[in-house]
């Protein structure tokens, strides 16, 4: 029996997506990041599912390349958290993993390093994310460096990525593209090192940051990067929907409060519907009176303060709705987009969040 609170992955769309990929970025390379579980989607399921499709896979930590290594994924993964300790750059070179090198302790671990072996490496410059990665001032003597070291394959690969690439009136994503492409012209590089740039947003709106590699990630679930947009105006199809049912349903009077501090005030009579969903399935804490849910299909509201293990929906008077009808939180008719709003939150958190307790389906 299915229980309560399921989700469905449409894998078909999973195909659909990456041609997106593909018409954006037509002599790319595509290093499907499959980071987090794959964005709550299962990452050996992406793996599996993308292994014939794509050149590699990004991920953030060791632990998730070494995860794929072990369950015999063959393709090139990058690590792009890159290591931090010694036992981490072992672990990259026994499992084959690219690793991301941002910083100056990474190159002092290399330096310590006197192995035949040899890891390939992705040179990460900080462009303006101000995140990971190298500053501008540093690239060449940083450069100069990894082509010292033992251990590190050539050529060198060189990543940036961006900040605001989600925002296409922000002045960010050019000057980013601007200085990564004038400092790269001031090192000794040639058509073998490979450059990457763009995440789902610049991959969409950006069709200069779409170098040798792009690294799609949200759009590849069907989801778009943008906070005004779906995924599905994108051309895109989602991959997961989040359903659960209906446990009990009963009236509600006027003057009646719904839930923890009694945050809904009835305002007239209506049909109270319970759904067994809640914050420790992954459905958001701060969703607000007023998220739309679908109930057989049909919209309604979320009423209330959403529990560890229900919400509440206001069915309407004049509701047939019953206990065990089905509901879904997002999916068909109701974008992940939409609730991201509702919740105050974006999409990557809500797929992301989704918890061991809901059953994840393969659509048929
Ligand atoms: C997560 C991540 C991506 C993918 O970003 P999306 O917005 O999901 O496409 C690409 N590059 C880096 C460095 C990342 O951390």
């Amino acid at each position: 029996m299915i229980p309560a609170a399921y989700a469905v992955l449409n894998m078909a769309a999973v195909s659909h997506n990456l041609q997106k990929v593909r018409d954006c970025a037509p002599d790319a390379k595509i290093m499907a990041v499959i980071k987090a579980n794959a964005y709550g989607h299962g990452a050996l399921r992406l793996a599996h599912a993308l292994a014939n499709e794509v050149d590699g896979f990004a991920v953030a930590r060791v632990d998730e390349g070494v995860r794929l290594r072990r369950a015999g994924v063959q393709k090139r993964i990058a690590v792009l958290e890159g290591f931090t300790c010694t036992d981490e750059l072992d672990e990259l070179l026994a499992n084959g993993l690219d690793a991301v090198v941002h910083s100056w302790s990474q190159l002092a671990i290399f330096d310590a390093r006197t192995e035949q072996q040899k890891i390939a490496v992705w040179l990460k410059f900080d462009t303006g994310m101000n995140r990971l990665g190298f500053k501008a001032a540093d690239l060449q003597a940083v450069y100069a460096r990894l082509m010292q070291c033992s251990i590190v394959k050539q050529p060198i690969n060189i990543m940036t990525h961006l900040a605001s690439a989600d925002d296409k009136a922000d002045a960010m994503t050019g000057k980013q593209l601007a200085l990564f492409n004038a400092t790269l012209a001031t090192l000794p590089l040639d058509a073998n090192n490979e450059r990457s740039i763009a995440n789902s947003a610049g991959i969409l709106a950006w069709s200069q940051a779409s170098t040798d590699w792009v690294r799609p990630g949200i759009m590849l679930y069907g989801i778009s990067p943008f906070a005004q947009v779906t995924g599905a105006e994108l051309g895109l199809k989602p991959i997961m929907s989040l359903h659960s049912r209906l446990i009990a349903v009963k009236p509600i009077e006027k003057g009646d409060t719904v839930g923890y501090g009694g945050s809904w005030l009835c305002e007239q009579e209506s049909i109270l519907g319970v759904v067994a969903i809640g914050y420790a399935d992954g459905y958001p804490r701060y969703a607000k009176s007023g998220t739309p849910v679908l109930v057989n299909g049909q919209r309604v509201s979320l009423i209330g303060r959403v529990s560890m293990d229900m919400i509440t929906v206001d069915l309407g008077v004049a509701s047939t709705a019953k206990a065990g009808d089905a509901v879904t939180l997002w999916g068909e008719g109701l974008p992940v987009e939409e609730i991201a709003l509702c919740a105050d939150t974006i999409p990557y958190t809500l797929v992301c969040g989704v918890t061991q307790r809901v059953r994840q389906i393969e659509a048929e």
